[in-house]
């Protein structure tokens, strides 16, 4: 079984977002970038997959500017087998992502493919669905827990009233939420190896997709400043101002 997995590189999660001063898009210069950290629960769920004999090889791919190579090595040392990075300075929206995954998925003729529920940067939570849309293949989102039975893939899903388990013929697109691993650190001796590791660039023009942005951004705005709270020396007090001053009890 062939395994596809998305990894992003986007803001570092600890990193506090500044939005640029002429509201174009958040500030990226001179930021802590990392791989998305729901990717790399999607690539520790690949080596797991290989490491239990279910996969031959896993293909990281990413998208966009040239040191997203950065991660992809990273998704090499961490046990990917090979990387392909598609190339583009341009604004790459989630369906344009959706259509360059299915154009490699057909080319790569991948069984299975893991991707990050969503990439924190837009929080889209989009790519999987079109891409399973694209495809016609089965989906199972926000995966916590996968089994891979004879010919199915069991796929726990963490939905509002409790957790969904659904069996999806493969191939099948997955996308993974927080519960499902922890993902392993790369050591010095695999980050080595890693360099050796193959990694294809790949023009988006050469997979013949339209990758032109469907979606335009107006503005980008930073959320209002929180008042500050007050401390209340009793029950009863906060009681009434609920009902007097907040009207919500
Ligand atoms: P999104 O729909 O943008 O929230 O992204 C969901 C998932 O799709 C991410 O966690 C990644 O696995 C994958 N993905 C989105 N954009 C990219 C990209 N530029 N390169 C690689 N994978 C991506």
């Amino acid at each position: 079984m062939k395994i596809l997995v998305g990894v992003k590189r986007v803001i570092d999660y600890e990193v506090k977002i500044r939005v640029k001063a002429d509201e174009s898009g958040v500030e990226t210069s001179n930021v802590k970038m990392s791989m998305n950290p729901f990717d790399e629960i999607a690539v520790e769920e690949a080596i797991r997959l290989k490491e239990a004999g279910h996969a031959t090889e896993i293909i990281a791919v990413s998208m966009g500017e040239a040191k997203a190579q950065e991660t992809l090595r990273t998704a090499l040392a961490m046990g990917a087998d090979r990387a392909i990075h598609i190339t583009s300075d341009a604004e790459l929206q989630p369906l344009a992502v959706a259509k360059l995954f299915r154009a490699l998925i057909e080319r790569e003729e991948a069984d299975l493919v893991l991707l990050g529920k969503q990439a924190i940067d837009d929080d889209n939570n989009q790519t999987p669905q079109m891409l399973a849309g694209l495809l016609s293949w089965p989906q199972g989102t926000f995966a916590s827990r996968l089994e891979l039975n004879d010919s199915t893939l069991a796929v726990t899903r963490e939905v509002d009233g409790g957790l969904e388990t659904l069996d999806l013929d493969l191939p099948a697109v997955v996308s993974v939420d927080l519960r499902l691993n922890e993902p392993r650190y790369p050591t010095l001796p695999n980050i080595m190896k890693a360099k050796k590791k193959p990694l294809e660039p790949l023009d988006p023009e050469e997979l013949k997709v339209d990758i032109a942005p469907r979606l335009k951004t107006i503005k980008v705005t930073a959320p209002p400043k929180r008042k500050a709270g007050i401390k209340l020396e009793t029950a009863a007090e906060l009681v009434e101002r609920l009902h007097n001053e907040a009207r919500v009890i």
